[in-house]
């Protein structure tokens, strides 16, 4: 029997079935939270990002496991980035999970 699409269960949204969708997107940083130098990337006004390496993701991120490799360090906005929020989502369906 089919079930209507609107009374089937939703997948989970977790970071631990997800890709770190939202560590491809721009990171700024704009407090001290002891990023190491070389995930710094700087423009030439100073302004701070989270380096990008040419597969899209941040170059602290863990290319096997998906996971953070600076996490005690990570940047504000990493902290502020909410699971299951309406960015996440958005990121995820982005990457078509
Ligand atoms: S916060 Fe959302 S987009 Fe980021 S890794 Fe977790 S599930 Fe994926
Ligand atoms: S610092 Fe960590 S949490 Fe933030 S984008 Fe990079 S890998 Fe993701």
């Amino acid at each position: 029997m089919n079930i209507p699409v609107k009374n089937q269960p939703s997948p989970e949204v977790l970071c631990s079935n997800c890709k770190a969708c939202c560590c491809r997107l721009e990171v700024m940083i704009i407090s001290e939270t002891g990023v190491p130098e070389e995930h710094i990337k700087r423009d030439s006004w100073g302004g701070e990002t989270m380096l990008r390496l040419s597969d899209g993701w941040c170059s602290a991120m863990d290319r096997d496991t998906f996971m953070c490799t600076i996490y005690e360090n990570r940047p504000w906005i990493c902290r502020e980035f909410e699971m299951g929020s309406y960015e996440c989502k958005e990121e995820r369906v982005e990457y078509g999970l």
